[in-house]
């Protein structure tokens, strides 16, 4: 079983066993067992849809909180443009930023300029590597871990360029470090988050080895700190550095219309992303240069550590985007002159982009085979209603947990029913039968 951290838990006191997750994650990572959730790790992919499903609030995210900050001499808050979509109050970006500030952050570095430096990046990888098509953005974690969990053999369409998060991230250290001569190590840098993925992200990053990042905090677990101190007083200077374009990259099509480019596609929503993968896997989508795919419904206004409608926040997202349309050529200039000075290597991801043998029935091969004939030959007998009552999200989940040893066939209501009435009809049979002493006297 693999020992990689997940943000996604369960709190089993709160779970039901109701089975309504199992039947909505994209991985089939859940199973009920013993009225219980049971979530795989190998499979699971952080995309945080069971949080959304689960409406006993069994399932949470795991995220740092504001008293982590004591751990360093100076912090840095990273808000995730979707943060600026949460808070109906606030008068615009700056007073959001000013309240970071308040309620304990040294410095706040919006990933709306990060968006900006990523912007830059993906149009210089894409000129680089003219030869491969569509290229896969890399900005939604949950997108990337998918990929490598279920379509292992995209993983070379997914451009090499860093988050957002990880591109604010880099700079704001570097800045930090030179302007205050602080050691690298006592800057504390916490995302502000809209997902569980992300949380993910920052404590077992995607190919890196080393995280520039050293916490995530939920917009939910912070919404009430920066709530109450909308309305009193904020600031009248300029305290965001993103364009509207980067504060653009909340919404789904948004990063698409950063970039400017033609024959794009953007999907969000991560049944749809599944979909559209095995479309880009199969080979059936043609024309298409490049992918922008979020996991969230509406993308990370949408995420599910926000607290807003996904439809209100994309809304006021767009308000705001077009609120902030006047430093935006200063911005993007900016953005434009940090990857000249810093080279678009510092973006690029580290490391391999790996495989994860989550989805494999078994890593031998001869027994891999023989086990698909078995699952194939116990699925035929199954009644094909996906309904999930023996704790598997379909028939043919409940046959490979079977063939693997992890689920008994008669976990299946069908399936004992069916035993039952053998047990049933041989009672029977056995109450007919004469009893010994009188088979004897009949006999004489
Ligand atoms: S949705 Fe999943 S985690 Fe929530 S109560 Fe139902 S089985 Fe448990
Ligand atoms: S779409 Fe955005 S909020 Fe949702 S999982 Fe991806 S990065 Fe996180």
């Amino acid at each position: 079983m693999e020992s990689r951290f997940h943000s996604v838990a369960l709190l089993e006191e709160k779970c039901k066993g109701c089975t309504n997750c199992i039947k909505r994650c994209p991985t089939e990572a859940i199973r009920v067992r013993e009225g219980k959730a049971v979530i795989n790790a190998a499979r699971c992919i952080d995309c945080g849809e069971c949080v959304r499903t689960c409406e006993n609030h069994a399932k949470i995210i795991i995220a740092n909180s504001l008293e982590d900050l004591r751990q360093y001499d100076y912090t840095i808050a990273l808000p995730a443009p979707a943060l600026y979509s949460q808070l109906e109050r606030a008068s615009g970006p700056d007073e959001i930023v000013w309240a970071l500030q308040e309620i304990g952050f040294d410095e706040v570095c919006d990933v709306s300029f990060g968006a900006d430096i990523v912007t830059e990046c993906t149009r210089r990888h894409l000129k680089s590597f003219p030869e491969l098509r569509p290229v896969i953005s890399g900005a939604c974690p949950a997108v990337v871990r998918l990929i490598q969990v279920r379509f292992p053999n995209l993983l070379p369409h997914v451009a090499r360029v860093e988050s957002p998060m990880y591109a604010a991230a880099r700079v704001a250290r570097a800045e930090a470090s030179g302007r205050l001569g602080i050691p690298d190590e006592r800057i504390g840098v916490f995302f502000i988050t809209p997902c569980a993925a992300k949380v993910t992200a920052v404590l077992a990053p995607l190919g890196s080895q080393k995280s520039y990042v050293n916490g995530a905090i939920s917009i939910s677990d912070i919404y009430g700190d920066l709530i109450t101190r909308m309305g009193r007083g904020g600031t009248a200077r300029t305290m965001h550095r993103g364009s509207s374009f980067g504060f653009g990259w909340a919404n789904s099509s948004g990063e698409l219309k950063a970039l400017g480019l033609n024959n794009v596609l953007a999907v969000d929503g991560i049944h749809n992303v599944l979909d559209l993968l095995e479309e880009v896997d199969d080979g059936r989508l043609a024309g298409v240069d490049y992918i922008e795919a979020l996991a969230c419904p509406a993308g990370c206004v949408g995420g599910p550590a926000t607290v807003e409608n996904p439809f209100v926040a994309r809304a006021r997202m767009i308000k705001i985007s077009e609120a902030v349309e006047a430093d935006s050529a200063q911005a993007r200039a900016e953005a434009k002159q940090i990857v000249d000075e810093y080279g678009e290597d510092f973006f690029a991801i580290e490391g391999e982009l790996a495989a994860v043998a989550g989805l494999a029935i078994d890593p031998r091969l001869e027994v891999a085979i023989a086990k698909m004939s078995e699952l194939e030959r116990l699925l035929a007998e199954l009644p094909g209603l996906d309904c999930g009552a023996c704790g598997s999200p379909t028939c043919r989940a409940h046959a490979e947990d079977v063939v693997c040893g992890y689920a008994s066939e008669v976990d299946c209501v069908f399936k004992l029913r069916e035993a039952m009435e053998e047990v049933a009809e041989e009672l029977l049979k056995l109450a007919k039968t004469d009893l010994p002493s009188l088979q004897r006297r009949n006999d004489r």
